[in-house]
C-alpha cells in the first residue's frame, strides 16, 4: 500500500462504467483528478472529484486540444521509486500518480463516416490521452493503466483487496500499448488514403470479388516496389504478380538463364527457363511465327511456360525475369493474357504490350533489387497471422542426397536443372502440390488438392497431355482457316485428354474446327506414345505418404523424384521407386504455400 493518498487520473471519452469506477475509487480513498467532461459527469453524480487544473494550475486550453499535457501530470505518472525521481518531484511539488484511466477520442468512428473531411478527422486525433496511456503503460512497474471499461470491475476487486497485482498491471499495459498502436494505425491509414502518392498506395477496384470493397495495396514504409506502366491491377493480379515475380527471380538466380512463369489463381500453370526450342516445340507452343525467338532466351522461357498447359494459361499473369524484348512481347501480344510483371521493357516491346486489350493490358515494372522483409503477416477472419518468409534457396545443389539406388552417382545436370525448375515452381504453388518437369520447364502441375495422390494424378495427367500434344496426329492437324488460338488449345485438350464425346453438340462444334477431323486416340495409341516419354522429373512439396504416388509418376516417364522424407512409408516409397527404375532424391525442406 502506498504511503501517500493514492491518485487516479481519469480522462475518458467512452464514459461507460465511469460512475461505478468513481464510486469504487472513492470508497478506497483514492483521490480522483479528471479532465473536463469526465470530471463534470463524476461531480454531477455527487462523487468527490478535482479538475486536472488542481495540479497543473493551468486551464484546459485551445478548445480541449490541451487538457492533461503538463509536467505535473506526466512527471507524476512517469516517476519511479528512485531517490533522484523523488527529489525531482519534491522540488516541483508534484505528487505521484498511481492509476490512469483513459480511453481515446473515437477516431475510427469519425473517419468511417461518409465524406469525412481532413479537418474533422484532425479534431479526433487524441494527443493528451495517448500520452497519458503511453506514459502509464511505460511505467507499469508502478502505475496501473486502464484503457478498457471492461477491466474496471476486476480492477476494483483487486483495489478492494489491497493493491493491483503485478500480473494485472502487465496485462493492462499490454492492452494499453495495443490500444495506442491500433489508434495510430487507424490515423496513418486515413492519411495514407488522403496524402500518399501512388508510389506508396494503390487503390484497387475491388478485392477477390466485386463486392469486396474497398480494396488497396500499400506499403507502410518506403515505396511500392513496382510501377504500373499500363492498365490497372486488380487484387488477384497482384497476388499473382507478387508470387510469380519471386519465382522467376529465383529460377534465374539458381540456373543462370532467363526465366518465365504463367500464373492463374495464384499458382503457376507453367514455369520455365530459356532453353532453345525444337521445331516441334515451336509448333506445339504456337510460336513458330515469332521472329527472333531463336536468339531470345526470355522468349524461349515464356514460350515454354505458356506452352506447358495452354488451357490453364488462358488469361494468365506473366512474370519475366529479364527486360522484355520484342520477341517475348510478340508472343504475349498473340495470347489472351491479363498482365505482365518484369524488371523492365524495351521501348518497342512496351509499345506492343500497351496496344493489348485496347490499352488496358496490365504492365508492371518490378524493382529487381527489392527485398521483402524477413517476416510477413496477414489477417484471416480478423486474426493476424505472422510467420517468417519462406526464403529458403533452391538450387541444383539441393539435389545431392540420392537415397536410392545406392549405387547411383550424382544426378546429371539436366536432372538437377529440371528438379530445380519443378521445386522452385512448387515453392509458389498453392499446396498440396506436385510438379512434373522436363526440358527446363514445368510440364504438369497439380495444385491445391487436399490429397497428395490427387496432385500426383492431376499433374501426371497434365504431363501426359503435354506429351500427347507432340504426337504426329496433333502436329499434323489441319485447322479450318480463322480458327482462334484459344479454340485450338481447347480442341487439342479435348482430343488428347480422352474427353472427346463420341457424338452430340460438343462433338459437332469440335469437328467444325478442322479441315480433316483427327480421330480420337485409342488406349493402345496413348500407351504406345506415352512409353516414349522419358527423363521426366517429379518434385513434391511434402513427403509421399503412400507408394501410389510413385506408381503413378512412373507411368509418365518419370526417372527422378525429389521429395522431403519423414513418412512412415518412406522405405516402401524408396523401394518402389528403385523397382521402377526411378532415382529418389531427398529434398529436405517442406514447401507448403498458402
Ligand atoms: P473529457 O470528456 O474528460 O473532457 O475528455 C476526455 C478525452 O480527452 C479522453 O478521450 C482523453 O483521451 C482526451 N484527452 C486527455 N487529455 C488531453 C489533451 O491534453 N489533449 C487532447 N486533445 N485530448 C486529451
Amino acid at each position: 500500500m502506498a504511503d501517500h493518498q493514492r491518485i487516479a487520473i481519469v480522462s475518458v471519452y467512452d464514459k461507460t462504467g465511469l460512475l461505478d469506477l468513481a464510486k469504487g475509487l472513492v470508497q478506497n480513498n483514492v483521490r480522483i483528478l479528471a479532465s473536463g467532461g469526465t470530471s463534470k459527469m463524476i461531480r454531477e453524480s455527487g462523487f468527490p472529484v478535482e479538475d486536472i487544473s488542481a495540479i497543473t494550475k493551468a486551464p484546459e486550453m485551445l478548445a480541449g486540444r490541451v487538457k492533461t499535457l503538463h509536467p505535473a501530470v506526466h512527471a507524476g505518472i512517469l516517476a519511479r521509486n528512485l531517490a533522484s525521481d523523488e527529489k525531482d518531484l519534491a522540488e516541483q511539488n508534484i505528487d505521484k500518480v498511481d492509476y490512469v484511466i483513459c480511453n481515446l477520442y473515437p477516431f475510427k468512428d469519425t473517419v468511417a463516416k461518409i465524406n469525412v473531411t481532413v479537418p474533422e478527422a484532425v479534431e479526433e486525433i487524441d494527443i493528451g490521452g495517448v500520452t497519458l496511456i503511453r506514459a502509464a503503460a511505460k511505467n507499469h512497474s508502478r502505475v496501473t493503466i486502464l484503457s478498457d471499461p471492461k477491466d474496471y470491475a476486476e480492477f476494483l476487486k483487486e483495489l478492494e483487496a489491497g493493491e493491483i497485482k503485478e500480473s494485472s498491471r502487465k496485462l493492462y499495459a499490454l492492452k494499453a500499448f495495443e490500444h495506442t498502436a491500433d489508434y495510430d494505425a487507424a490515423i496513418s491509414d486515413f492519411f495514407r488514403k488522403q496524402y500518399a502518392t501512388d508510389l506508396q498506395y494503390l487503390p484497387l477496384r475491388y478485392g477477390a470479388n466485386p463486392h469486396q470493397k474497398p480494396a488497396s495495396a500499400y506499403v507502410k514504409e518506403g515505396s511500392l516496389p513496382f510501377k504500373v506502366l499500363g492498365g490497372a491491377p486488380g487484387y488477384i493480379n497482384l497476388l499473382d504478380a507478387l508470387n510469380s515475380w519471386p519465382l522467376v527471380k529465383e529460377l534465374k538466380k539458381a540456373l543462370g538463364k532467363p526465366a518465365a512463369a504463367s500464373f492463374k489463381h495464384v499458382s503457376p500453370a507453367g514455369a520455365a527457363i530459356g532453353e532453345p526450342l525444337t521445331a516441334e516445340e515451336r509448333k506445339v507452343y504456337m510460336v513458330d511465327d515469332i521472329p527472333g525467338i531463336e536468339s531470345s532466351g526470355l522468349a524461349q522461357a515464356y514460350a515454354r511456360a505458356r506452352g506447358a498447359d495452354r488451357m490453364s494459361s488462358f488469361g494468365d499473369l506473366i512474370a519475366l525475369s529479364d527486360i522484355v524484348d520484342v520477341p517475348t512481347a510478340s508472343i504475349i501480344s498473340k495470347e489472351v493474357s491479363d498482365g505482365v510483371i518484369a524488371p523492365g521493357y524495351e521501348p518497342e516491346a512496351l509499345e506492343i504490350l500497351k496496344k493489348k486489350k485496347g490499352g488496358r493490358y496490365l504492365v508492371l515494372q518490378m524493382d529487381p533489387e527489392y527485398e521483402p522483409s524477413k517476416s510477413e503477416t496477414r489477417t484471416v477472419y480478423g486474426i493476424t497471422l505472422a510467420q517468417g518468409r519462406n526464403d529458403v534457396e533452391i538450387s541444383p545443389e539441393t539435389f545431392r542426397n540420392v537415397i536410392t539406388p545406392k549405387s547411383a552417382g550424382p544426378l546429371s545436370e539436366t536432372a538437377q536443372r529440371d528438379l530445380t525448375v519443378a521445386t522452385i515452381a512448387l515453392k509458389y504453388t498453392q499446396s498440396n502440390s506436385v510438379c512434373y518437369a522436363a526440358r527446363g520447364q514445368v510440364i504438369g502441375l497439380g495444385a491445391g488438392q487436399q490429397s497428395r495422390i490427387h496432385c500426383t494424378r492431376l499433374a501426371g495427367d497434365k504431363a501426359d497431355n503435354w506429351w500427347l500434344r507432340f504426337h504426329p496426329r496433333v502436329l499434323g492437324i489441319k485447322w479450318k482457316k480463322g480458327t482462334k488460338r484459344p479454340d485450338k488449345s481447347n480442341a487439342i485438350d479435348l482430343l488428347v485428354s480422352g474427353q472427346l464425346p463420341k457424338s452430340g453438340t460438343e462433338r459437332e462444334s469440335f469437328e467444325s474446327l478442322f479441315e480433316e477431323v483427327p480421330p480420337a486416340f485409342t488406349e493402345e495409341e496413348k500407351t504406345e506414345w506415352l512409353s516414349k516419354l522419358t527423363d521426366v522429373v517429379v518434385s513434391s512439396d511434402a513427403f509421399f505418404p503412400f507408394t501410389d504416388n510413385v506408381y503413378r509418376a512412373s507411368r509418365s516417364g518419370v526417372k527422378y523424384i525429389a521429395a522431403p522424407l519423414g513418412s512412415q512409408n518412406d522405405v516402401p516409397v524408396f523401394d518402389t521407386a528403385e523397382k521402377l527404375g526411378i532415382t529418389f532424391v531427398e529434398q529436405n525442406i517442406r514447401l507448403f504455400h498458402h
